[in-house]
């Protein structure tokens, strides 16, 4: 059995990632969620979008087959999952669907859960402590998130970007709880890994490229060592010295920095020191934040779907410390080399779309030609990063990219009353 064609919807979930393959077999159609979050809504979206996304998604799956896939823990990526009590809501709505796989990153593994409380007793496996740490990364977006609501020194923009990415980076427990409980068959996925989706989609050839491993990273760590990009390990460490959480609770991050009980009390000579003591706080946060950010991206799962002469690449936010293990491997590159459709990393944000990546894909075209490469981006302007510092998302240089040498569908095109966009490919 192989399938004739595939439908990709594009929902409008403002800043996150939702999309829907359906693959259409001779009378039977098998879909795959990919998943289904969001961290703000454009102007005019009803509030209830994702509530009307998966109905949506209910309508199109309903008795027929589903798998869904949570390529990393953030908001953006899985607040859909979000079950309410009392109501209907979109993880209920999904749950219901009763989906036969759930796939997720290595990261995710409950048996790799480990009590984050103190520090970590000797023997305990390496992987176990990276889980660790991005629990504690996680607890200290908490804290970040909560003193940037406190404070009153933080400029604009700053509070913006530390809020955002506070937010972005919480647990989301509930959804994750909900992703747990939603089907009896979970995979949680590295690098090179075969996977039940197969199972699910004859014909389809389905290649796990990351995350890897970290006895995986560590190789390519070994192999290329002192690489600027690969900083996969000091971004665990880094986590790793943020030191343990009680409970929920976080200890200071800085207990030494208490620049808050700093203040007009200082004698008039010294007050000039506050000042650039809350500039230095504000940017200790914004680099704390960021390396959250990354680290939780680099989580994600990248999924290379091969059907026919069609190849399809869904990286999640996959960042370079991700791609840099497939991107070792030259059997890797050959097949991205055939890549047809390319849905955007991290929302079109800068470095996230490797230029080692984007250089191997050979269908890129200035002109509009019916093998021209495919891109799909959900993103939103004016929520993560900012112009003066050229860390927008979405970055224009890469956008500018992205129309001049592939057909580019970015959900920012939706009107306020479209819920979706289908892409169209048959085999
Ligand atoms: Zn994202």
């Amino acid at each position: 059995m192989k399938p004739i064609r595939l439908v990709i919807t594009s929902y409008q979930v403002g800043f996150g990632d939702c999309f829907l393959l359906s693959f259409e077999y001779p009378g039977e159609k098998r879909h795959v969620l990919i998943d289904f979050g969001s961290t703000g809504l454009p102007d005019g979206v009803p509030k209830n979008q994702l509530d009307l996304i998966a109905d949506n998604i209910a309508e199109r799956t309903r008795n027929e087959r589903l798998a869904v896939v949570a390529t990393h823990r953030h908001k953006d990526h899985i607040s859909g999952f979000i079950t309410k009590k009392h109501r209907p809501s979109s993880g209920k709505t999904i749950a219901d669907l009763k989906p036969e796989l759930v796939l997720q990153p290595w990261t995710e593994n409950p048996k790799l859960a480990v009590d984050a409380k103190g520090p970590l007793p000797p023997g305990v496996p390496i992987a176990a402590r990276y889980i660790s740490s991005l629990a504690a990364m996680q607890a200290a977006a908490g804290a970040i998130f909560s003193e940037v609501k406190r404070v009153r020194y933080l400029s604009p923009t700053i509070r913006q970007e530390l809020s955002f990415m506070g937010e972005n980076n919480l647990a989301n427990l509930e959804a994750v709880e909900n992703l747990m409980a939603m089907s009896g068959n979970r995979e949680y996925a590295k690098a090179g890994d075969k996977t039940a989706l197969s199972a699910l989609l004859p014909g389809v050839k389905i290649d796990i490229l990351g995350p890897p491993s970290i006895e995986q990273s560590n190789k390519i760590t070994k192999q290329r060592p002192r690489d600027q990009d690969e900083f996969w390990h000091l971004v665990a460490n880094a986590a790793n010295s943020l030191g343990p959480t009680k409970g929920q609770k976080v200890i200071p991050l800085f207990p030494d920095f208490a620049v808050e009980r700093v203040g007009s009390n200082l004698p008039i000579d010294t007050r000039w020191i506050v000042g650039r003591a809350r500039r230095l706080r504000a940017d200790q946060m914004l680099r704390l934040v960021r390396i959250l950010d990354t680290a939780l991206n680099n989580t994600s799962l990248i999924l290379l779907f091969r059907c026919g002469s069609k190849n399809l690449l869904f990286p999640g936010d996959a960042q370079i410390e991700n791609w840099s293990y497939a991107l070792s491997q030259s059997s890797v590159r050959e097949k991205l080399k055939k890549v047809d459709l390319y849905k955007v990393g991290h929302h079109g944000s800068l470095n996230v779309t490797p230029k080692s990546l984007w250089s191997l894909f050979e269908q890129k075209s200035e002109q509009d030609a019916s093998d021209r490469l495919k891109t799909l981006m959900s993103t939103m302007s004016h929520k993560h990063g900012d112009e003066a510092r050229r860390t927008e998302v979405p970055r224009g240089t890469l956008v500018q990219e992205l129309n001049r040498r592939s057909s580019l569908f970015t959900t920012q095109s939706l009107r306020e009353n479209e819920l979706f966009h289908e892409t169209t490919l048959d085999f």
